[in-house]
C-alpha cells in the first residue's frame, strides 16, 4: 500500500510537519511517492471519555444499532471511546478495524429500582462487591457504579449504597485490576467514595473545594459531562410536583456547576471530555461537549488537549509519535483557536486507513 502524507501543524506541539502513514503507523521519515491526503491541523484521534455504546433510552440496542452509534462517533473524530456502562455485549466492536477503539466498563451496577430501567445490574448492598468484581473481570479495566440517584422514600437525591458497601466494592474491583468510577450528581455520596480510593468521578456537580483538592492530590479524574448537567433544570421540573426536595437539590446543583468546573480546573484535577452519548446525549456529539466546556469558561487549549492527547495518555494510548498507530483527525483550522472546527473534520484516519471525509 502506498504511503499516505498529511501536512500541517501536528498537535500537541503545533509544529508544521509532514506526517506519513505506512502500514498503519505514523512516521516522519519522508516517503517517496506518498499521496498527499489532507492538509490542516493534525490531532491525535479524539477521546470520548464518557460514552455508552449499545445503550439508548430504553436499554440495550442490537448490533446494527451499535454499529451505527460507533460510526457516528468515529465520523465525528472520536476514535477512542471510554465506555461508561452498557447492558449490551460490545466486545465484538473491538474486533472491527473500522470501528473506534473501545475501553469497556461492563454493565453499570446500581441499587434496586434506583436507576433508569434496563440499564444496570440492580442489586442490594451485600451484592455490590461481588457484582462489581465480576464486571471488572469482563471489562477492559474500568467498572462503573451508580453512586447516587433519587430515593423515592427520601424524596431526594441520595447515595445508592452505604459508604461501607461502596468501599468494599471498590476494593474488590481494584483487586481484579480494574479502576472504578461512579455516577455522582449530589454531595452526600462523594466523601465516602474518595476516602475509599475511587479512580474517577462522572458528572461531579456536588464536589466541594476540599474534595477537589483531594482529587488533584491523588490524581482522581473528573468527567464533568456538561451537556448532561445542563439538563438539571429539566429534571427538577419533571420531579417538582411529587418530589419538591429533589427538584430543589437539582436546581442548587445546577446553580453551582460552573463554579465546581472552574474550581476543579484551578485545583488541577485531571478532567476529561465525555459526551454521555447513548445516555443523555446522542452519539457523534463530542464536539458539542468541547464547545460547552469552553463556553462555561475553561481554556480551549486544556479542553482540546483533554479530548485528544491527554485523554489518550490517561487511557494508555499513544498520540502521534514515530511508530504509533495512525489514529488522527485533520481540521481546516486550529481547534484550539476555534473549537467549532471539531464539528467538521477534513479527514479521519483510524489504524492507518482513511475512514472519513477525505478530499476528492
Ligand atoms: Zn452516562
Amino acid at each position: 500500500m502506498a504511503a499516505l502524507k498529511f501536512s500541517g501543524p501536528v498537535l500537541p506541539d503545533g509544529q508544521s510537519r509532514d506526517l506519513y502513514v505506512v502500514d498503519g503507523t505514523v512516521t516522519y521519515e519522508p516517503q517517496a511517492g506518498a499521496d498527499t491526503v489532507a492538509r490542516g491541523w493534525i490531532l491525535p484521534g479524539l477521546v470520548d471519555a464518557h460514552n455508552h455504546l449499545g445503550l439508548e433510552d430504553h436499554g440495550a440496542v442490537d448490533e446494527s444499532e451499535i454499529e451505527a452509534q460507533a460510526l457516528a462517533d468515529r465520523d465525528a473524530g472520536a476514535l477512542l471511546l471510554r465506555d461508561c456502562g452498557s447492558p449490551a455485549d460490545t466486545r465484538w466492536v473491538e474486533q472491527r478495524e473500522d470501528l473506534p477503539r473501545l475501553v469497556r466498563a461492563g454493565r453499570h451496577v446500581a441499587r434496586t429500582k434506583r436507576y433508569i430501567r434496563n440499564y444496570a445490574h440492580e442489586v442490594e448492598p451485600a451484592d455490590l462487591a461481588p457484582y462489581l468484581a465480576r464486571e471488572a473481570r469482563g471489562s477492559d479495566g474500568w467498572v462503573k457504579v451508580v453512586g447516587d440517584w433519587i430515593s423515592r422514600d427520601a424524596g431526594d437525591l441520595a447515595p445508592s449504597f452505604p459508604a461501607e458497601a461502596f468501599a468494599e466494592a471498590i476494593a474488590a474491583a481494584q483487586a481484579e485490576g480494574a479502576k472504578v468510577t461512579a455516577h455522582c450528581f449530589g454531595r452526600d455520596v462523594l466523601q465516602g467514595l474518595l476516602d475509599a480510593g475511587i479512580d474517577c468521578i462522572e458528572h461531579g456537580t456536588g464536589l466541594s473545594l476540599d474534595q477537589l483538592d483531594q482529587m488533584a492530590a491523588r490524581g482522581v479524574a473528573l468527567v464533568p459531562t456538561v451537556m448532561q448537567t445542563a439538563k438539571f433544570p429539566t429534571f427538577a421540573e419533571q420531579g417538582r410536583e411529587k418530589f419538591p426536595a429533589y427538584a430543589a437539590t437539582m436546581e442548587d446543583l445546577f446553580a453551582r456547576r460552573r463554579e465546581v468546573l472552574m474550581s476543579a480546573h484551578e485545583a488541577g484535577v485531571p478532567m476529561y471530555v465525555g459526551s454521555d452519548g447513548g445516555g443523555a446525549q446522542r452519539h457523534g456529539w463530542l464536539a458539542g461537549e468541547v464547545q460547552a466546556m469552553v463556553e462555561l469558561g475553561l481554556p480551549a487549549a486544556d479542553v482540546v488537549a483533554a479530548a485528544s492527547w491527554r485523554g489518550r495518555d490517561w487511557l494508555g494510548f499513544d498520540g502521534l509519535a514515530e511508530g504509533a498507530s495512525a489514529d488522527l483527525v485533520v481540521y481546516d483550522r486550529d481547534p484550539v483557536a476555534d473549537p467549532t472546527a471539531l464539528w467538521e473534520p477534513v479527514c479521519v484516519v483510524l489504524r492507518g486507513r482513511v475512514v472519513g471525509a477525505a478530499p476528492a
